[in-house]
Protein backbone atom coordinates (compact mmCIF):
# COMPACT_ATOMS: atom_id res chain seq x y z
CA UNK A 1 0.00 0.00 0.00
CA UNK A 2 1.04 3.29 -0.68
CA UNK A 3 0.89 4.63 2.73
CA UNK A 4 1.61 8.20 2.27
CA UNK A 5 -1.60 8.37 0.19
CA UNK A 6 -3.37 7.42 3.56
CA UNK A 7 -0.80 10.37 5.00
CA UNK A 8 -1.80 12.74 2.70
CA UNK A 9 -5.10 14.99 2.05
CA UNK A 10 -6.57 12.71 -0.72
CA UNK A 11 -6.94 14.01 -4.60
CA UNK A 12 -10.52 14.58 -4.16
CA UNK A 13 -12.74 17.45 -2.76
CA UNK A 14 -13.55 16.17 1.14
CA UNK A 15 -16.36 18.00 3.02
CA UNK A 16 -16.59 18.89 6.46
CA UNK A 17 -20.78 18.16 6.94
CA UNK A 18 -20.99 14.34 7.18
CA UNK A 19 -24.61 15.03 6.31
CA UNK A 20 -24.18 16.63 2.87
CA UNK A 21 -24.35 13.91 1.20
CA UNK A 22 -23.01 13.33 -2.51
CA UNK A 23 -21.68 17.07 -3.03
CA UNK A 24 -17.83 16.80 -2.86
CA UNK A 25 -17.04 13.14 -2.30
CA UNK A 26 -16.96 11.47 0.67
CA UNK A 27 -14.91 12.69 4.16
CA UNK A 28 -11.84 10.80 4.44
CA UNK A 29 -10.75 9.73 7.96
CA UNK A 30 -7.64 7.36 8.85
CA UNK A 31 -7.81 7.43 12.54
CA UNK A 32 -9.50 4.84 14.85
CA UNK A 33 -11.00 7.87 17.18
CA UNK A 34 -12.40 10.37 14.46
CA UNK A 35 -14.93 7.36 12.80
CA UNK A 36 -16.26 6.61 16.15
CA UNK A 37 -16.87 9.82 17.11
CA UNK A 38 -18.75 10.71 13.60
CA UNK A 39 -20.28 7.87 14.20
CA UNK A 40 -21.52 7.73 17.64
CA UNK A 41 -22.27 12.14 17.01
CA UNK A 42 -24.82 11.17 13.73
CA UNK A 43 -26.50 8.28 16.39
CA UNK A 44 -27.00 10.74 18.96
CA UNK A 45 -28.29 13.20 16.11
CA UNK A 46 -30.89 10.43 15.61
CA UNK A 47 -29.50 9.12 12.51
CA UNK A 48 -28.90 5.59 11.41
CA UNK A 49 -25.77 4.54 10.30
CA UNK A 50 -24.85 1.62 8.02
CA UNK A 51 -20.59 0.77 6.83
CA UNK A 52 -19.92 -1.41 4.38
CA UNK A 53 -16.54 -2.80 4.87
CA UNK A 54 -14.27 -3.65 2.32
CA UNK A 55 -10.83 -4.05 0.90
CA UNK A 56 -11.27 -1.33 -1.52
CA UNK A 57 -9.93 -2.10 -5.32
CA UNK A 58 -13.77 -1.34 -5.81
CA UNK A 59 -16.14 -2.74 -8.38
CA UNK A 60 -19.83 -3.09 -8.39
CA UNK A 61 -20.45 -6.06 -6.34
CA UNK A 62 -19.59 -3.35 -3.36
CA UNK A 63 -21.28 -0.38 -4.75
CA UNK A 64 -24.33 -2.20 -4.50
CA UNK A 65 -24.09 -2.84 -1.47
CA UNK A 66 -23.44 0.93 -0.38
CA UNK A 67 -25.95 1.69 -2.88
CA UNK A 68 -28.94 -0.67 -0.29
CA UNK A 69 -26.84 0.83 2.96
CA UNK A 70 -28.25 4.71 1.45
CA UNK A 71 -31.44 3.14 0.83
CA UNK A 72 -31.63 2.15 4.42
CA UNK A 73 -29.65 4.28 6.40
CA UNK A 74 -28.86 8.22 7.15
CA UNK A 75 -25.38 8.28 6.93
CA UNK A 76 -23.28 5.55 5.06
CA UNK A 77 -19.45 4.75 5.89
CA UNK A 78 -17.35 2.80 3.49
CA UNK A 79 -14.16 1.25 5.27
CA UNK A 80 -11.09 0.08 2.92
CA UNK A 81 -8.40 -1.95 5.13
CA UNK A 82 -6.39 -4.68 3.02
CA UNK A 83 -6.53 -7.06 6.16
CA UNK A 84 -3.19 -8.52 6.60
CA UNK A 85 -4.22 -11.12 8.76
CA UNK A 86 -6.80 -12.69 6.79
CA UNK A 87 -4.17 -13.93 3.81
CA UNK A 88 -2.18 -16.66 4.56
CA UNK A 89 1.45 -16.40 4.15
CA UNK A 90 1.56 -17.50 0.65
CA UNK A 91 -1.55 -15.55 -0.14
CA UNK A 92 -1.53 -12.53 -2.12
CA UNK A 93 -1.34 -9.92 0.72
CA UNK A 94 1.36 -8.13 -1.32
CA UNK A 95 0.31 -8.06 -4.85
CA UNK A 96 -3.78 -7.10 -3.67
CA UNK A 97 -5.53 -4.36 -6.06
CA UNK A 98 -5.19 -0.62 -4.23
CA UNK A 99 -5.83 2.00 -5.41
CA UNK A 100 -7.46 4.46 -3.03
CA UNK A 101 -8.26 7.19 -5.08
CA UNK A 102 -10.45 5.52 -7.93
CA UNK A 103 -11.86 4.60 -4.85
CA UNK A 104 -12.42 7.56 -3.38
CA UNK A 105 -13.96 8.81 -6.75
CA UNK A 106 -16.48 5.80 -7.44
CA UNK A 107 -17.93 6.47 -4.15
CA UNK A 108 -18.22 9.64 -4.47
CA UNK A 109 -20.55 9.28 -7.47
CA UNK A 110 -22.11 6.00 -4.83
CA UNK A 111 -23.05 9.04 -2.67
CA UNK A 112 -21.30 7.62 0.18
CA UNK A 113 -20.69 10.25 3.19
CA UNK A 114 -17.10 8.89 4.96
CA UNK A 115 -14.80 6.65 4.04
CA UNK A 116 -12.53 5.20 7.01
CA UNK A 117 -9.19 3.60 5.28
CA UNK A 118 -6.92 3.17 8.43
CA UNK A 119 -3.26 2.02 7.87
CA UNK A 120 -1.64 -1.54 9.36
CA UNK A 121 -0.22 0.51 11.97
CA UNK A 122 -3.21 1.92 13.35
CA UNK A 123 -5.26 -1.54 13.01
CA UNK A 124 -2.69 -3.39 14.38
CA UNK A 125 -0.29 -1.56 16.43
CA UNK A 126 2.88 -3.15 18.20
CA UNK A 127 1.98 -5.36 20.63
CA UNK A 128 -1.31 -6.57 18.95
CA UNK A 129 -2.10 -9.98 20.32
CA UNK A 130 -6.11 -10.41 20.53
CA UNK A 131 -7.93 -12.27 17.75
CA UNK A 132 -11.48 -13.71 17.61
CA UNK A 133 -12.06 -17.71 17.13
CA UNK A 134 -14.65 -18.76 15.28
CA UNK A 135 -14.50 -22.48 16.09
CA UNK A 136 -15.67 -25.08 13.55
CA UNK A 137 -17.18 -22.49 11.09
CA UNK A 138 -13.65 -21.41 9.98
CA UNK A 139 -12.61 -25.00 9.67
CA UNK A 140 -14.38 -26.29 7.05
CA UNK A 141 -14.88 -24.98 3.15
CA UNK A 142 -12.83 -21.77 2.76
CA UNK A 143 -11.22 -23.20 6.19
CA UNK A 144 -9.48 -26.07 4.78
CA UNK A 145 -7.57 -24.10 2.28
CA UNK A 146 -6.91 -21.32 4.15
CA UNK A 147 -7.04 -21.96 7.90
CA UNK A 148 -6.87 -18.28 9.73
CA UNK A 149 -8.70 -16.78 7.09
CA UNK A 150 -11.91 -16.30 8.94
CA UNK A 151 -9.85 -15.66 12.55
CA UNK A 152 -8.17 -12.60 10.46
CA UNK A 153 -11.78 -11.74 9.09
CA UNK A 154 -13.91 -12.09 12.40
CA UNK A 155 -11.20 -10.21 14.07
CA UNK A 156 -11.16 -6.89 11.97
CA UNK A 157 -14.67 -7.24 11.07
CA UNK A 158 -15.66 -6.72 15.14
CA UNK A 159 -12.63 -4.08 15.23
CA UNK A 160 -14.33 -2.31 12.44
CA UNK A 161 -17.81 -2.92 14.38
CA UNK A 162 -15.75 -1.36 17.83
CA UNK A 163 -14.62 1.66 15.86
CA UNK A 164 -17.88 2.06 14.20
CA UNK A 165 -21.05 1.61 16.00
CA UNK A 166 -23.60 1.76 13.25
CA UNK A 167 -26.95 0.26 13.29
CA UNK A 168 -26.58 -2.06 10.23
CA UNK A 169 -23.49 -3.80 8.45
CA UNK A 170 -23.86 -4.97 4.97
CA UNK A 171 -21.78 -7.97 3.06
CA UNK A 172 -22.37 -9.29 -0.14
CA UNK A 173 -23.67 -13.30 -0.17
CA UNK A 174 -20.48 -13.51 -3.15
CA UNK A 175 -18.93 -14.69 0.62
CA UNK A 176 -21.05 -17.20 1.66
CA UNK A 177 -19.33 -18.12 4.69
CA UNK A 178 -18.13 -15.15 5.74
CA UNK A 179 -21.78 -14.22 6.02
CA UNK A 180 -22.13 -16.99 8.37
CA UNK A 181 -19.53 -16.93 10.38
CA UNK A 182 -19.97 -12.83 10.99
CA UNK A 183 -23.40 -13.91 11.75
CA UNK A 184 -22.67 -16.19 14.35
CA UNK A 185 -19.92 -13.90 15.92
CA UNK A 186 -22.29 -10.81 16.38
CA UNK A 187 -24.73 -13.38 18.07
CA UNK A 188 -21.87 -14.97 19.90
CA UNK A 189 -20.68 -12.07 21.02
CA UNK A 190 -23.66 -10.16 22.20
CA UNK A 191 -22.59 -7.28 18.94
CA UNK A 192 -25.59 -4.63 19.03
CA UNK A 193 -25.17 -4.52 14.60
CA UNK A 194 -27.95 -6.02 11.92
CA UNK A 195 -26.48 -8.19 9.52
CA UNK A 196 -27.45 -7.53 6.36
CA UNK A 197 -26.42 -9.62 3.27
CA UNK A 198 -26.90 -8.64 0.06
CA UNK A 199 -26.90 -10.65 -3.40
CA UNK A 200 -23.90 -11.78 -5.52
CA UNK A 201 -23.19 -9.09 -8.36
CA UNK A 202 -22.25 -10.98 -11.49
CA UNK A 203 -20.72 -9.31 -15.01
CA UNK A 204 -22.83 -9.77 -18.22
CA UNK A 205 -21.38 -13.21 -18.80
CA UNK A 206 -22.02 -14.38 -15.26
CA UNK A 207 -18.13 -14.29 -13.54
CA UNK A 208 -19.33 -12.59 -10.08
CA UNK A 209 -17.21 -9.69 -9.59
CA UNK A 210 -14.52 -9.75 -7.21
CA UNK A 211 -11.15 -7.73 -7.27
CA UNK A 212 -9.13 -10.50 -8.16
CA UNK A 213 -10.74 -10.84 -11.43
CA UNK A 214 -7.99 -8.59 -12.62
CA UNK A 215 -5.38 -10.70 -11.97
CA UNK A 216 -7.08 -13.47 -14.66
CA UNK A 217 -5.61 -13.28 -18.22
CA UNK A 218 -8.09 -13.26 -21.02
CA UNK A 219 -7.63 -17.36 -21.57
CA UNK A 220 -7.93 -17.41 -17.74
CA UNK A 221 -11.13 -15.44 -17.50
CA UNK A 222 -12.62 -17.74 -20.42
CA UNK A 223 -11.83 -20.78 -18.25
CA UNK A 224 -13.29 -19.12 -14.77
CA UNK A 225 -16.94 -18.97 -16.44
CA UNK A 226 -17.10 -22.30 -16.15
CA UNK A 227 -17.77 -22.06 -12.56
CA UNK A 228 -21.07 -20.11 -12.84
CA UNK A 229 -21.53 -21.78 -15.59
CA UNK A 230 -21.81 -25.38 -13.63
CA UNK A 231 -23.65 -23.32 -11.03
CA UNK A 232 -26.37 -22.22 -13.37
CA UNK A 233 -26.66 -26.08 -14.42
CA UNK A 234 -27.17 -27.05 -10.94
CA UNK A 235 -30.12 -24.53 -11.08
CA UNK A 236 -31.49 -26.17 -13.91
CA UNK A 237 -31.15 -29.50 -12.41
CA UNK A 238 -32.77 -28.88 -9.30
CA UNK A 239 -35.42 -26.82 -11.45
CA UNK A 240 -36.20 -30.10 -13.62
CA UNK A 241 -36.55 -32.20 -10.41
CA UNK A 242 -33.27 -33.91 -9.78
CA UNK A 243 -32.56 -33.73 -5.99
CA UNK A 244 -29.27 -36.24 -5.60
CA UNK A 245 -26.02 -33.85 -4.65
CA UNK A 246 -24.04 -36.54 -6.41
CA UNK A 247 -25.57 -36.91 -9.29
CA UNK A 248 -25.28 -32.77 -9.83
CA UNK A 249 -22.00 -32.29 -8.26
CA UNK A 250 -21.12 -34.76 -11.08
CA UNK A 251 -22.34 -32.74 -13.57
CA UNK A 252 -20.76 -29.51 -12.54
CA UNK A 253 -17.14 -31.08 -12.00
CA UNK A 254 -17.61 -32.39 -15.59
CA UNK A 255 -18.84 -29.02 -16.86
CA UNK A 256 -15.97 -27.18 -15.20
CA UNK A 257 -13.28 -29.80 -16.07
CA UNK A 258 -14.34 -29.33 -19.94
CA UNK A 259 -13.30 -25.80 -20.00
CA UNK A 260 -9.05 -27.12 -18.56
CA UNK A 261 -7.45 -25.74 -16.34
CA UNK A 262 -9.48 -25.01 -13.59
CA UNK A 263 -8.78 -26.92 -10.37
CA UNK A 264 -11.98 -27.08 -8.01
CA UNK A 265 -10.81 -26.82 -4.25
CA UNK A 266 -14.31 -27.54 -2.98
CA UNK A 267 -18.01 -27.89 -4.46
CA UNK A 268 -19.96 -27.93 -1.54
CA UNK A 269 -24.02 -28.31 -0.99
CA UNK A 270 -24.80 -27.04 2.31
CA UNK A 271 -28.56 -25.82 3.81
CA UNK A 272 -28.54 -22.21 3.31
CA UNK A 273 -27.99 -20.12 5.87
CA UNK A 274 -25.63 -23.11 7.57
CA UNK A 275 -22.27 -24.87 6.73
CA UNK A 276 -23.85 -28.15 6.93
CA UNK A 277 -23.78 -30.24 4.16
CA UNK A 278 -26.61 -31.91 2.44
CA UNK A 279 -27.29 -35.23 0.15
CA UNK A 280 -30.45 -34.19 -1.11
CA UNK A 281 -31.67 -31.07 -2.02
CA UNK A 282 -34.70 -31.08 0.01
CA UNK A 283 -35.25 -27.41 0.83
CA UNK A 284 -32.92 -24.28 -0.24
CA UNK A 285 -29.48 -25.39 -0.57
CA UNK A 286 -26.54 -23.15 -1.26
CA UNK A 287 -23.58 -24.87 -3.47
CA UNK A 288 -20.48 -23.21 -2.57
CA UNK A 289 -17.27 -23.81 -4.42
CA UNK A 290 -13.59 -22.70 -4.95
CA UNK A 291 -11.25 -23.07 -7.52
CA UNK A 292 -7.94 -21.97 -8.88
CA UNK A 293 -7.82 -20.62 -12.30
CA UNK A 294 -4.10 -20.42 -13.29
CA UNK A 295 -2.27 -18.85 -10.25
CA UNK A 296 -5.77 -17.32 -9.44
CA UNK A 297 -8.33 -18.73 -6.16
CA UNK A 298 -11.80 -17.68 -6.81
CA UNK A 299 -15.02 -18.26 -5.20
CA UNK A 300 -18.34 -18.45 -6.16
CA UNK A 301 -22.06 -19.78 -4.84
CA UNK A 302 -25.58 -19.93 -5.53
CA UNK A 303 -28.69 -20.66 -3.53
CA UNK A 304 -31.01 -23.46 -5.00
CA UNK A 305 -34.40 -25.26 -4.58
CA UNK A 306 -35.77 -21.92 -3.13
P1 LIG B 1 -13.90 -7.50 -0.26
O1 LIG B 1 -13.45 -6.14 -0.63
O2 LIG B 1 -13.62 -8.53 -1.31
O3 LIG B 1 -13.47 -7.90 1.13
O4 LIG B 1 -15.47 -7.43 -0.20
C1 LIG B 1 -16.13 -6.50 0.61
C2 LIG B 1 -17.59 -6.81 0.63
O5 LIG B 1 -18.11 -6.77 -0.70
C3 LIG B 1 -17.89 -8.23 1.16
O6 LIG B 1 -19.05 -8.18 1.97
C4 LIG B 1 -18.11 -9.00 -0.10
O7 LIG B 1 -18.95 -10.13 0.07
C5 LIG B 1 -18.80 -7.96 -0.96
N1 LIG B 1 -18.67 -8.34 -2.37
C6 LIG B 1 -17.53 -8.66 -3.04
N2 LIG B 1 -17.81 -9.02 -4.30
C7 LIG B 1 -19.16 -8.94 -4.44
C8 LIG B 1 -20.07 -9.19 -5.50
N3 LIG B 1 -19.66 -9.62 -6.70
N4 LIG B 1 -21.39 -8.99 -5.27
C9 LIG B 1 -21.82 -8.57 -4.06
N5 LIG B 1 -21.02 -8.32 -3.02
C10 LIG B 1 -19.69 -8.50 -3.20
Amino acid sequence: MDENLLMSQPAVATRRDPFDRGKFGPQLLTEGEAIRQAVVRARQAGKSVGLVPTMGALHEGHLSLLETARTECDLTVVTIFVNPTQFGPHEDFRQYPRDLERDLAQLGRGGCDIVFAPTNEAMYPAGYTTSVDVGQLGQVLEGEFRPAHFRGVATIVLKLFQLAPADRAYFGRKDYQQTIVVRQMVADLNVPIDIRVCPTIRESDGLAMSSRNVYLSADDRRRALSLSRSLRLAEQLVNEGQRDVAVIRAQMQHEIDAAGGVQVQYLAFVADGTLTPVERIDGPTTIALAATVGKTRLIDNLLVGK
